[in-house]
Parts: structure tokens; sequence; C-alpha cells
């Protein structure tokens, strides 16, 4: 195990904590989940890269990490309120589907973008519907122990009641008055007995298809309920980590608290971990505004804003190259700025492979110890990525210096710095070379081979038969097969 200071911010107490696991030398991690209704895009990418980064370097330290990520299929209305329709529901209708067709499918694009992105699949994916029993006694808990009500078939969270005996906005450091006057502007309390009251459990009216029976009639459980209820199945009353977007702070996350206090007399979560958010040439991401741009479009450069493609690996980069408690802005120059910088540092790292080590060299293992140390301390302080990349481009300038044999380095040092490499940039950035730039690459190779097997076929009609044993000598050197045949020759890579 380690002896790491990892320090996390924590949203809660909004100062940088040592990590300290509930169960030492295990971490459980929570976090929310797409609602899946339409193709992913870089709100979804934001996070996804956050906690799998978060996740890759837990398990690099020798945590055994539990990562919970969910998937929301009921449950989350069109207006983040109480009302409204559910968001799969209502696409279920358009398409004359299933809500779980719909759900299924963009599961299935979602879990394709995440492996493009090179995200690791969590451990435990829980579907909300697949958990209406844990949250349908979570209401019980709730309702058993006095803050929440039963209104017209709907059961309400009391939020005045439970602000009495425990604060209400201690996440958002938002106060019960401010959040009243807030949502005084809307229509009025309805069936609640309060405005900011929220639904636990919702009535399902006759037309509504995605429904379940309940001690309170059939309906649906309200969009906090999932987590609060699969956070504590899977990982246990009190858990270390629970992360997900910025706009997720409040209501869902005050909501989450406020659930698992009252349903257990304390809180669940140990570290709240919140990504900033990511606007697009300044704006805020929005379907309206014309920017709302799905990873799709960025591999493929298929959306108007966008002046080529961009691939998941600079994405990626890119959203690493900020630390996630900082905004990032999309604009094409950004992302072209990233894009070169990520095969900056791929370049240098397949460059180590051609540097040829001295036993006397200038550089030994101290050069690689110190650049690991300094790796370590940047993710050890809050997970700080861009300084860490920043690390690593210096010692691509070195890499530089060793390839044009303007520095020399010994042979340890060699295979040390190429396992720092390995370590930070391929196993905890999660970064690798792109499948498509490797295809382009592996064509033009295959070109080149049949390029000089055309000009060996003319040295042989013209009877010049020493280039044409040169030519198939040397590639039989480097490893190639070659086969003459009736109609020419063909070639293959022996392994
Ligand atoms: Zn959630």
């Amino acid at each position: 195990m380690t002896d790491h200071k990892l320090f996390i911010y924590n949203t809660l107490s909004r100062t940088k904590e040592l990590f300290r696991p509930v169960n030492p030398g295990h971490v459980g991690m929570y976090v929310c989940g797409p609602t899946v209704y339409g193709d992913a895009h870089l709100g979804h990418a934001r996070p996804a890269i956050t906690f799998d980064l978060v996740f890759r370097y837990l398990k690099h330290l020798g945590y055994k990490v539990r990562y919970v990520r969910n998937i929301t299929d009921v449950g989350h209305l069109e207006h983040d309120a109480d009302e409204g329709e559910d968001k799969i529901a209502k696409k279920a209708k358009l398409e004359q589907l299933e809500p779980m067709e719909v759900a299924q499918h963009f599961t299935n694009r979602f879990h394709q973008a995440m492996d493009k992105l090179g995200c690791l699949p969590p451990s435990i994916e829980p579907h909300a519907t697949g958990h209406i029993i844990e949250q349908e006694q979570l209401v019980q808990q709730i309702l058993d122990a006095g803050y929440a009500y039963e209104s017209n078939g709907s059961i309400y969270f009391d939020v005045e009641k439970y602000n009495k005996d425990h604060k209400y906005g201690i996440l958002s450091g938002r106060n019960l008055e401010d959040v009243i006057n807030a949502s005084r502007e809307l229509d009025g309390v309805g069936e609640k007995r309060n405005q900011v009251d929220f639904a636990l459990w919702k009535k399902a009216q006759p037309e509504h298809i995605m429904r379940w029976p309940s001690p309170w009639g059939d309906g649906f459980p309200g969009w906090h309920c999932e987590c609060t209820a699969m956070g504590r199945k899977y990982l246990g009353a009190q858990f270390d980590i629970h992360g997900g977007g910025m706009d997720l702070v409040f209501p869902h996350h005050e909501c989450e608290i406020a659930q698992a206090v009252a349903s257990q007399g304390e809180q669940m979560v140990r570290y709240w971990m919140h990504n900033n958010m990511i606007t697009i040439n300044g704006q805020k991401m929005g379907k309206s505004l014309g920017n709302f741009i799905t990873l799709d479009e960025f591999f493929n450069g298929s959306h108007e804003k966008l002046e080529q493609a961009y691939s998941p690996m600079t994405i990626r980069f890119f959203i690493l190259q900020a630390h996630y408690r900082s905004t990032v802005d999309f604009s094409n120059e950004a992302l072209q700025a990233s894009q070169k910088g990520l095969e900056r540092l791929m370049e240098a790292f397949a460059q180590m492979e051609r540097v040829e080590p001295v036993a006397d060299g200038a550089l030994n293992e101290a050069y690689a110890a110190e650049l690991t140390e300094k790796c370590y301390a940047a993710l050890d302080d809050d997970f700080n990525s861009p300084i860490m990349i920043s690390h690593l481009f210096d010692a691509c300038r070195v890499i530089n210096q060793l390839a044009d044999k303007k520095q020399t380095i010994t042979p340890e040092g060699l295979e040390a710095l190429k396992q720092t490499f390995r370590t930070f940039a391929v196993d905890i950035l999660g970064l690798r070379a792109e499948a498509e730039g490797n295809a382009d690459r592996e064509e033009a190779f295959g070109k080149a081979i049949d390029m000089l097997l055309e000009l060996r076929a003319k040295a042989k009609a013209a009877k010049d038969w020493a280039t044409s044993d040169l030519i198939r000598d040397e590639l039989g050197a480097l490893g190639f097969e070659i086969k003459d045949t009736r109609d020419g020759a063909t070639w293959k890579l022996a392994k």
C-alpha cells in the first residue's frame, strides 16, 4: 500500500482534505451517470474522463476501487423539477419505441463513446429501473423518520422539517430562505406543502407508461432517490467518494445528502467531488444556441461549428490539460493546440525506442526518479493533471535532445524513463496511440513495400539481377518474406 499523501478537494468542506478511506486499502466511488435518452456529448465526456483519472490513479496507488456509475433510465423529468414528462418516456413516445429500447440504444451508444475516449468501464453499472424496490425502501425509511409526507399518491420530502433538525443546503452553501425565494417565481405549490419540497415518489398518471406498484399506488421514483439507494446498496452506508458535474451540486446532490441523513441519521459520503463545466466558444452548451455537439460529431467533424474532426484521444487530452475544477472552453484553436501537444507527447514516447543509450550517459535513473516524483506530487494535489502533463512535456524536450544525440543517457536511465512515461501517460492519463492514425500509417507502410517490389520487378525485367537481389535481400533482412508468383511478388512481415 502506498505512502502517498493524496489531497482531495471536498466540495462539502470547501478545502483540500487528506484522503483517508472508510476502509483502509479500499475505495468506494459513486459517480452520477447519464440519463440515456440522447447521444453522449461533451457534458458526458468531462465527468467520465475526470473520474476515469481518479479511478486509474487510485488503482495505481494500490487501492482496491469499487467504481459505481449508474444509468438513469427513469425519473429524470423534463424540467428537472418534479413536473414535466420523463425524458426517456417522451423520446419513446416520439419514436414509437418501448422506453427500455430507447434506454438500451443510448446506453450502448454511451458505452461506445466511453470506450473510444479510453474510459475504463465502472465496476458496477446499476440501472435505476433495476432498483425500484431499493428506492421504495428508501422512501419508506424517510417516511418512517417523519421527513416525508404523502399527498395525492405522491411522496414528497419535507425540506422545512428537515431543515429544522439538520441543515439543508450544506453542499451548495444555500440556505433555505434563498431557495424558497428563488422558487417563488414558479407556479403554485400544487400538492406540495412547500415549493422547495422535492418528490421521492410520483404517482403515475393513467397515460404514464413507466410505472411500478408501491405501497402508495402505481408510480415511479423521483430522480434523486436512485443514487442514494444504489450508492448505499453497492458501497455501504458510508463510502468515500461521490462525484459528478458541478451542475449536480444543486439540487441533485443536495437532495441526496438530505435523503441519506433523513433515512439513516448520518451522511453517506465522505468526499464530494465535482468537475467544472464546459463552454463552447465562451457560451454555455445548449440545443437552442446551435452549439450542442455530440461526441460522434467531434470524432467525425460533421458539426458546422467544427473546422475538422477531432480524435477521441484529442478530446481526452484536451480535457486532461485542464484541472477538473477549472472551466474548459472548447474552440477549434484550443482543440488544434491539444492535438499538436498530444502528437508531441506520443512522438517523444515513440522516439525513446530509437535512443541509443551509453554506459557513461550524462543522465541516469535519477532523472526518471525526479520526473516520477514531480508527477506524483501533481496528482497527489487534487489530481492536478495539467501540472503533471507539463512535467511530461519538459521530459519530451530532453527526449528530443537524446534522439538528436545532444544529450546522453545510461541504459538503466532510458529504461526508467520509458517506464515513467508508460506509468503516467498510458496507465494513469489513459492515453493511447490512435487506432485511426495507426491504420493510416500501416497503409502508407504497405504501399511503400509494394513500390519496392514494383521496382524489383522492373529491375528483373531489365535483367538487372544485382538490384533485384539487393531489394529482396534487404527486405528479407528486415523480416519480410518475399514470395515470387506467376503474377509478380507478394510479401508478408514474418513474426
Ligand atoms: Zn446522481
